[in-house]
């Protein structure tokens, strides 16, 4: 942290806060401010007012009639939000100011931007928006840019260093600098004043284990947000999308094909916000245009000499649809062998595996990691009073349930019948017993009704956590642990939980 405190300390070629964003985040800061005063802070700038009201009429808010004044907007988009839409506009204006030879701004901030919508989008369908979700996404590569521009002849390497390697962004700045661009989008932002709501979750967006458990919502969907702007500004589009379509599968159980559509929605909302923003949209089209665009190419093909160019245009682009059909297929086969039929969860054999890995990257990296084991109480009795069919009822909606409580870090397994096991990478026994609990609460609490009556049931739970640097465990004994954990709940009683380190 000290280097990074150096680097920061390099103020005079560090871009300072443009005084009206400074301005707005005081106002942004202060819960009662009329209307009147920020209209006077954001008519100081007088494209402001109409690019807020550009950004409140398009599509992005969907609103039934148009708004001409900042007083309107506010009726309708709210007062957080115009406050939240201003700090984005300076931010990004003052950044687009300050040019950098070799940084690409359009791209950094298109990809923001794109992050941005995504967010939003993605926090209104899992039912967390918050006014400051826009901004947040916005911000949150804005590290990025600051170690670019002090350091730029590093900052290339440590990319070299990812590309070679294979190691993540964040491991590549750490191997370079000794911080991340997560410790530095942090703290200047705190030195801008900039409020803890919108800081906090940045400075651990890419680690889930170290946020503060109130930001936990967010920082869930800023990863997806993430994934989502590598979509369409990457070099692994496909790579990107499936892992996307994973997410948002594990979270919201949304179909394929509503996936597809929710990607493209993403493009065609960010396309009219980058241009509010002034930002080229470059060539952003929806995904699945992209990919209709490279199968109607193949129609069109004949052999005259003109259109050799376009044919190897169309060849690359139909290479990357059969990429994507393959990788989807592959997908499907690999989804039946790690997958549990009923369930959908994962299964016993791909638990084994995940653990061997997760337990090699745990010593590696000296982290702790924790298992939770789930076993359903008096089971038998629930089958033998409501039929199977009914059990296995119960199976689904419990098991969807947990992989809905679960980080996206976290993995849920079918163990066996009815027994369930959770691992949670990066992980200690606090955090752990936090989620055991509050899954045991959830069960007890879940309603499930069968021919209208209710049906109760609850589960006992056991925890471990393994920390490789108090001495070293196998498999085998770690997981024997959790099952000796779940063996005490249900001897002293069921519906707890019981921990065994
Ligand atoms: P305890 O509280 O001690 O865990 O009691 P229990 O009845 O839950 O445990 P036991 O291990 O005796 O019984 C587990 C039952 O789960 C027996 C088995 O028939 C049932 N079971 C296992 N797999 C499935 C399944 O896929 N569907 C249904 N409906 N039942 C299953
Ligand atoms: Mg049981
Ligand atoms: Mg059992």
């Amino acid at each position: 942290m000290n280097s990074m405190h150096s680097l920061l300390k390099d103020v005079a070629s560090l871009p300072s806060l443009p005084a009206i964003a400074a301005r707005i985040i005081r106002e942004v800061k202060r819960d009662k401010i009329a209307l009147s005063e920020l209209a006077d802070v954001v008519t100081f700038d007088p494209a402001l007012t109409t690019k807020i009201l550009r950004v409140a009429n398009s599509s992005f808010y969907s609103l039934p009639y148009k708004v001409d004044s900042l007083e309107k907007a506010v009726r309708i988009i709210g007062f957080e939000a115009l406050k939240n839409i201003a700090l984005s506009f300076v931010i990004v204006k003052g950044f687009k100011g300050n040019t950098y030879d070799d940084f690409d701004h359009d791209f950094f901030w298109r990809r923001a931007i794109t992050a941005a919508v995504s967010a939003d989008l993605i926090a209104s369908k899992l039912q967390v928006k918050r006014d400051d979700t826009f901004v947040t996404s916005l911000l949150m590569d804005i590290g990025v840019l600051i170690i670019y521009m002090l350091r730029p002849d590093d900052y290339l390497r440590a990319l070299d260093e990812k590309k070679v390697s294979h190691i993540t962004t964040c491991e590549a700045e750490k191997g370079v600098f000794g911080f991340d661009h997560q410790d530095v989008g942090g703290e200047i932002l705190k030195q801008w004043d900039i409020p803890e709501n919108i800081y906090m979750p940045i400075a651990c967006h890419h680690k889930t284990e170290d946020c503060p458990s109130e930001v936990k919502n967010i920082v869930d969907v800023l990863m997806l947000a993430d994934l989502s702007s590598s979509v369409y500004h990457g070099s692994r589009s496909i790579e990107k999308f499936m892992e996307l379509k994973r997410g948002l599968q594990d979270k919201l159980n949304m179909p394929d094909h509503e996936v597809s559509e929710f990607v493209d929605l993403i493009a065609e909302k960010t396309i009219e916000v980058l241009s509010s923003f002034e930002v080229d949209a470059s060539d952003m089209k929806p995904h699945s245009l992209l990919l209709q665009e490279a199968n109607e190419e193949l129609g069109k093909l004949n052999l005259s000499y003109e259109q050799v160019m376009m044919e190897l245009k169309q060849a690359k682009d139909l290479a990357e649809k059969f990429a994507v059909e393959a990788w989807e297929a592959k997908e499907k086969l690999r989804d039946l062998a790690v997958r549990d039929g009923l369930t959908n969860l994962f299964n016993h054999r791909y638990f084994q595996e995940y653990m061997d890995n997760e337990l090699e990257r745990t010593e590696r990296y000296s982290r702790e990691v924790s298992l939770i084991m789930i076993d359903i109480d008096h089971f038998k009795h629930i089958n033998d009073t409501y039929g199977h069919p009914n059990g296995d009822m119960v199976l689904r909606s419990m098991s969807d349930m947990i992989q809905k409580t679960i980080r996206t870090n976290d993995m849920v397994a079918r163990y066996g019948g009815e027994e369930f096991v959770v691992v949670l990478p990066e992980t200690g026994i606090k955090g752990a017993v936090i989620l055991a609990e509050r899954l045991r609460i959830l069960v007890s609490e879940m309603e499930l009704t069968i021919n209208d009556n209710p049906l109760d049931f609850t589960i006992s739970l056991g925890v471990t956590t393994y920390d490789p640097e108090k001495g070293s465990k196998k498999k085998a004994e770690i997981i024997a642990l959790a099952d000796k954990a779940l063996y005490n709940s249900k001897k002293t009683g069921r519906n707890k939980l019981s921990i065994m380190t």
